[in-house]
């Protein structure tokens, strides 16, 4: 576990808060695991709002679910995997998991303002425009969570949307097949690993989470609805894959707000994409 009080060149950032906003149990532990246990053992209160209980997700062994209820056993695999990156907050709200960009959109639009009233975050993070791979609720709390925070103009906390870079998710099904698991085009919910980054813009801020790696597979494999099939690439990788492909998570600052101070570039690194 990273330590970062015997770490002196690790930043101290005690005193602030950042928001997550998320639409499924699982979407903060792959998009941002490492980021969100970084700024934890940081000294940040991290906050996570996630918009729905997953009830509509698939069920890796239904023996996990023997009530059916597959909203409460995602709420629980969250609590643990929230407890694993140290967030402090969880906030799991009954948004229908599915709909959430057509349906309760001024509800989920005021419960993300209120978030940011009651917690004044000093940085909000969410999905960029291409919901990881268009998936329409991630896409639906993009939109939700920019209209909340641009709602307080100059005062907005700064934005800060994850991304993940065009074929990471390929490599992360290669390295599964290679220890005998997940098939290349298979276990990753029906969705072919190349849709992962396809069409996101271009980050400009990388955050290196090597160090906060076991921890952010650990978070994931909580997820066990979700993660624990034999054919999920998240069930085979071991922990030099993990660092290798999801070591290094990456962000774009939104351009909302007014002058607000920088919170995740304390550490991150800036990035532009090579070949751009
Ligand atoms: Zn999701």
């Amino acid at each position: 576990m990273a330590d970062t009080a015997k770490d002196p060149g690790e930043p101290r950032l005690d005193g602030r808060t950042v928001l997550a906003v998320f639409a499924h149990p699982d979407d903060e532990s792959l998009a941002c695991g490492g980021t969100l246990a970084r700024l934890a053992d940081a000294g940040v209160r991290v906050v996570l709002l996630c918009a729905s209980r997953g009830e509509a997700g698939s069920i890796s062994d239904p023996t996990l679910v023997p009530d059916g209820d597959l909203g409460a056993v995602r709420t629980r695999e969250l609590t643990a995997a929230a407890a694993i990156l140290g967030v402090r907050d969880v906030l799991v709200l009954d948004h229908p998991d599915g709909d959430l960009r057509w349906d309760d959109v001024p509800e989920l639009h005021a419960d993300i303002v209120g978030a940011i009233q009651h917690y004044r975050p000093d940085a909000v993070v969410t999905f960029d425009a291409d919901g990881l791979y268009w998936h329409l609720d991630h896409v639906g709390v993009h939109e939700r969570t920019l209209t909340a925070v641009r709602s307080f103009g100059i005062a907005a906390p700064p934005l800060y949307f994850v991304t993940m870079l065009k074929g990471m998710m390929r490599e992360i099904m290669k390295a599964a097949h290679a220890k005998g698991g997940a098939t290349p085009d298979s276990g990753l919910w029906g969705i072919t690993p190349d849709a992962f980054g396809d069409s996101a813009k271009p980050p400009t801020l990388a955050i290196d989470v090597r160090r906060w790696v076991p921890r952010k597979l650990a978070a994931l494999r909580c997820h066990q609805t979700q993660m624990g099939g034999r054919d999920h690439p998240m069930a085979w990788i071991d922990e030099d894959d993990a660092r290798r492909w999801l070591g290094v998570e990456y962000f774009r600052r939104a351009d909302v707000g007014g002058d607000a101070a920088i919170v995740l570039e304390h550490l991150g690194e800036r990035y532009a994409t090579r070949d751009a």
